[in-house]
């Protein structure tokens, strides 16, 4: 049986606070419901001390508010969202990624922040201690070598949150509080491509909130998944559309995929569709850019040629149900 580690469990009761232990506490990590960090602390992947447990946040951080624009917290679960009448009204593919995410329990205790700012995943790293150790651990944690790429200086762990697609595709914002203060940033540049920190935040600053601009709400948008176990399993293979579509012609057009790389990717170089017709033709297209542009690796127990391949199958299929929606409603 794997044990959690000794580590000091802090409770603040507002953001203030939290951000506060965080800077006080160096090396702490943040806890939100715990789904992902505790396992890997007991995989022995954090030499963590400290945590700050979100808990007595709830009050301030759990929300869902439609104010011209759609405000959620970060402490909004995942069940929460799947369910919501408004995300499911304003976003229905953000609904619909978090319906898919991981099993029932689990979306009851995870949080949106906890998704967004999850830690990148990788066959050789999401193991036991003593596994890890027997192959000689690896550049993420307490080794010199990527078994994925052989000679490789980076980590290429996978991404593998639900929820950062749809974001990303849908162009939303997020809120971080620091000791410093408060800034915002869109989701398009929190991510880096370095699977041992694959996001900006900084080790003293909290997520605490998604901003969804209002133009949003209007797109016709589509999630789609690959997983090996329909009932549970992370992401081997995501993505996300979003398609402004008027009289049958698109008005833009947006692309993410995930769990490929370290960093969940907005498609580049699709403005040049904007104003052709939402049809078969389009959606061939823009499979094509997204088979050309990602080349997943071995860093998930998943073939990574199976899994390009099932790309621009995903992306057809969801393109040409947008499609299909804004032809129906017209
Ligand atoms: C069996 C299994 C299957 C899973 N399947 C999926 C899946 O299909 N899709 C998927 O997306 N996820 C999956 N997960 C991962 C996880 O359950 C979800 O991503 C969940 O939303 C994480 O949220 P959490 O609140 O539990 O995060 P935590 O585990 O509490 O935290 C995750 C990370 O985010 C940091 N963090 C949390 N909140 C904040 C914040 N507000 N500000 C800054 N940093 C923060 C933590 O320090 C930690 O590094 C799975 C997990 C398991 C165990
Ligand atoms: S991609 Fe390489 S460095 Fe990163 S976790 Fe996997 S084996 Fe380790």
């Amino acid at each position: 049986m794997m044990t959690l580690p000794p580590v000091e469990v802090l409770r603040p009761s507002s953001v203030a606070e939290a951000v506060e232990a965080l800077q006080k506490h160096p090396g702490s990590r943040v806890l939100a419901g715990g789904t992902d960090i505790v396992p890997n602390l007991k995989y022995g992947m954090y030499d963590t001390q400290h945590l700050v447990a979100l808990r007595g946040l709830s009050k301030e951080l759990r929300y869902v508010r439609l104010q011209n624009d759609l405000h959620l917290g970060a402490l909004c679960t995942i069940d929460q969202l799947a369910h919501d009448e408004t995300i499911r009204r304003c976003a229905p593919a953000l609904a619909e990624a978090c319906s898919q995410v991981a099993g029932p329990q689990l979306r009851r205790m995870g949080t949106l922040g906890g998704n967004l700012c999850l830690d990148t995943r990788c066959v050789y790293i999401n193991q036991s201690y003593f596994w890890r150790n027997a192959l000689g651990f690896c550049l993420k944690k307490d080794g010199t070598v990527c078994h994925v790429v052989a000679g490789g200086q980076r980590c290429v762990a996978a991404a593998s949150n639900d929820t950062a697609p749809v974001l990303l595709a849908l162009g939303a914002t997020i809120k971080i509080v620091s000791p410093r203060g408060e800034r915002e940033l869109p989701l398009r540049d929190f991510y880096l491509a370095d699977g041992i920190h694959n996001t900006v935040l900084r080790p003293d600053e909290l997520l605490t909130g998604i901003r969804l601009p209002k133009d949003a709400f209007a797109k016709r948008q589509g999630f789609a998944k690959l997983r090996t176990r329909a009932a549970i399993d992370f992401p081997s293979l995501n993505m996300a559309v979003a398609l402004e579509i008027e009289k049958g012609t698109v008005k833009s057009v947006s692309l993410a995929v995930g769990a490929l790389a370290a960093r969940p990717a907005l498609i580049k170089g699709l403005d040049d569709l904007n104003g052709q017709k939402a049809d078969a033709r389009l959606a061939e297209e823009l499979a094509r850019r997204a088979h050309k542009q990602c080349k997943p690796l071995t860093n998930i127990g998943v073939d990574p040629d199976w899994r390009r391949d099932v790309l621009p199958v995903l992306v057809r299929r969801m393109v040409l149900r947008a499609a299909a929606t804004a032809a129906a409603a017209s």
